[in-house]
Parts: C-alpha cells; structure tokens; sequence
C-alpha cells in the first residue's frame, strides 16, 4: 500500500509508523509542534522557531533531525543571518510538499466530490462522481471507485498516499470516526472511518464538513496565525466552525456554533429542528426557495431562477435575498458578540449569488454588532465544492501531524 519507490522516499526500515495503523509522525511534542509550525507558518529558520515555540536551538535541531531524515522537511539555502552583524547564515526549514498526498472526499446527498492534495494541502487532483442512492453500502462502492480513480490517473498518487480524509455534513465523532447523524443523506450510527478503510486500505478521518473546512482555513487559509476565528458556511444549512485559543471548539454536548439554529426572527417561519425564526429557516436554500415561490406565485421556481430573477431587478426576490442576507448578518453578529474571534470568513456555495447577499449580510451585522464587535473584519467569497473536499484532506494531514 505504501512501497519504497527509490529516490528520496524512505523504505520502511525508517518508517515511524506500521503501514495500516497510519499513526501520527511525530511521538514527541517538540517534534510535533516543530512540524505543525513549519507547515503552517513556515519557511522558518531553527532561531525563529525557537523563538516562537519556546525551545531552544538545539531542541529544535534535535526535533527537527528525524523529520529531515524523513524526507518531510528539507533545508532550504542560507538566506538570513541569525544576528545582527555576526552568526552563521541560517537555513530555513521548509516542509517538502510531495512528500505525501493525500485524498479528501466531501460527502454530500447525491454526489462525491474528491481532491488529491500534498502535505501543503495544494490541490493536485479532482474528481467528481453523481450519487443516485444514499444508501452506505452504495456510497462505499462509489466512493471506492472514485479513491482508485484519483491516485491511478494521471499524477502517480498512489504510492505516497496512505490516508484518506472525509467531510460528511450532521453530527459525527471525529475519534472514532463515527456518523452518529446526518440528516441530507439519512444515516444513522455508521462507522465510517471503519467501512471505508476497509474499503480503500487506506487510513481513514471522518469529521463533519463545516468543521474539516475550519481546519483548512485555520491551518493553511485565512485563519492561519490567528488565536480565535469563525468560518460560516452559507448553503442547504447554515453552518459555522469556531476556533478559540487555538483549537476548534466542539462543544461539550457536541453541539458548538449552530450559528443556523440562532433565533433572529421571534415571528418568522418554525424551522425544520423545531424552533422558529432560526437563520437556516429565513436563509437556508430550501427557505429561500420556499420564500421566493411565494413571492411570485409559481409553484417550480428553482433556486436558479430565483437568482436569475433577483438579479434581473425583480424586488420582490431581491427582498428575500436582503431578508435572508439580513439574518445571516444578524446571526454572525451574536457569534461576533460572544466570542470576539480576531476575523470571520463568510463562505459557502449559498454565496454563488454573493452579489445578492453580500451588502445585507455586512449591514445586519453592523447593525446588531455591539460596540468594538463590529470592527471584527468579515471576509465574504465564494466557495466551490472542492475546497469541501480539500477541507476533508485538511483533516487527514493533520492526523499525520497530530495524533
Ligand atoms: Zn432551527
């Protein structure tokens, strides 16, 4: 699964880890946040990184040798001096990019959409395939399908990837890999990570799909050297993941940042979990269609059509845009108020029509955003599915990094 395949490429002699168990690289916490800053942050010389994780030159030496050794990190040439006037020229680290790849696969009720990217998280490859069944076993044999697909084509993959990562939306345990519930695609209590390593041979994560594009942004996108921030997913659900003091937060109940299920609206429409006036029920896909089959009298007006119409000047589309960019900025503005994270990206593939959105998500957040909130910058842009996939693939990287 995992070959010597000659230059560069250690055999498995220097391998830390057993080919099937895919356990994280580094066992030593030095090592490991040597690599995770090298990774995220870097290139960086051995003097900055001792500087910044608190260790000293020759930890981070130490920390650093057997990543070397492993083709993970290389030297790049001296370009900086480690004082002012004297010292030697420092080598920056950096880490090698093809060293490993790695496959992520968002999940979603009626299509797989895949990525190939390398350790730096690049997307190499893509690769889509329809889903006509959300059925487990026949999303396995498509799933397996499209995995062999990815690393047999062009570009090499298969021999340096060993892992797997998968972004499913609804409620999953990231540590044992469990799909606990997830509503669009109607499973419930499936062992994932279980069924599709068995599958692929390859070592598998599962995590929910707003979180695994959180861990892309925090590790290799906007969120990156950032203490706290938020990412909101604008789609079929209104999602967000939150990164507080570092780390992702989960939730105590499993339940953290359902910025979606934020009451706006104490007169507006019952929502699908049971509550009224949430954000998804005024802003969600199926809520705006819904609204703008209304506003217009016509039973199979698609989402499309309500684009297309609110942006050929029809005011009344354009006013279930604004009121659904309105509680969108509204539920953003309680996340700004209770956390203060240091920024917010606004994202999803709700915001192909970000024009429509965009000034009214930025006005309901003003105004709702109490005092020095408000300075929290938003980021709104669209986003394509892969950057799901790649979200996926994130995940992946980072239990390599991390156990
Ligand atoms: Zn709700």
């Amino acid at each position: 699964m995992f070959p010597e395949t000659g230059t560069g490429f250690p055999g498995p002699g220097t391998m830390p880890f057993s080919e099937k168990s895919a356990g994280a690289l580094a066992a030593a916490p030095a090592a490991t946040a040597v690599f995770t800053a090298v990774l995220t942050e870097g290139p960086l010389s051995r003097v900055s990184l001792a500087r910044r994780l608190g260790l000293s030159s020759a930890a981070v030496t130490k920390a650093a040798r057997p990543l070397i050794d492993m083709g993970y990190l290389h030297e790049l040439a001296a370009t900086e001096r480690t004082g002012p006037g004297a010292g030697r020229p420092a080598s920056p680290l950096a880490v090698r990019a093809d060293r490993e790849f790695f496959v992520g696969v968002k999940i979603t009720a009626d299509e797989l959409i895949g990525v190939v990217c390398d350790l730096c998280a690049q997307v190499r490859a893509t690769a889509r395939r329809p889903l006509t069944d959300p059925d487990v076993e026949a999303v396995l044999t498509e799933l397996g399908q499209l995995v062999d697909g990815l690393l047999d084509g062009a570009g090499d993959f298969r021999a340096r990837t060993r892992r797997l990562g998968l972004a499913v939306s609804g409620d999953v345990d990231r540590d044992s890999g469990l799909v606990r519930y997830s509503p669009f695609l109607r499973w419930r209590n499936v062992p994932l990570r279980e069924l599709a390593g068995r599958r692929t041979g390859l070592g598998v994560t599962v995590e929910n799909d707003v979180k695994a594009l959180t861990a892309a942004e925090h590790w290799f996108g906007e969120g990156v050297g950032a203490e706290s921030f938020a990412l909101v997913t604008v789609g079929t659900g209104i999602g967000c993941g939150l990164v507080v003091n570092g780390r992702l937060v989960s939730g105590s109940h499993g339940v953290a940042g359902e910025i979606g299920h934020i009451g706006v609206d104490g007169t507006g429409p019952d929502c699908h979990c049971g509550g009224r006036g949430c954000v998804e029920s005024i802003a969600g896909t199926e809520a705006i269609v819904r609204q703008a089959r209304a506003a217009v009298d016509r039973a199979e007006l698609t989402i499309a059509d309500a684009v297309a119409l609110a942006r050929g000047g029809d005011e009344r589309l354009g006013a279930v845009f604004a009121r659904a960019g309105t509680a969108i900025g509204t539920g953003i503005a309680a996340v700004a108020n209770l956390v203060g994270p240091a920024r917010i990206v606004v994202s999803g593939e709700g915001l192909a029509a970000y024009d429509l959105f965009e000034a009214h998500i930025r006005a309901g957040f003003e105004r709702q955003a109490f005092g020095a909130a408000a300075d929290c910058p938003l980021s709104i842009r669209p986003l394509p599915f892969e950057e799901w996939a790649r979200g996926a693939a994130a995940v992946s990287i980072q239990s390599l990094v991390v156990s």
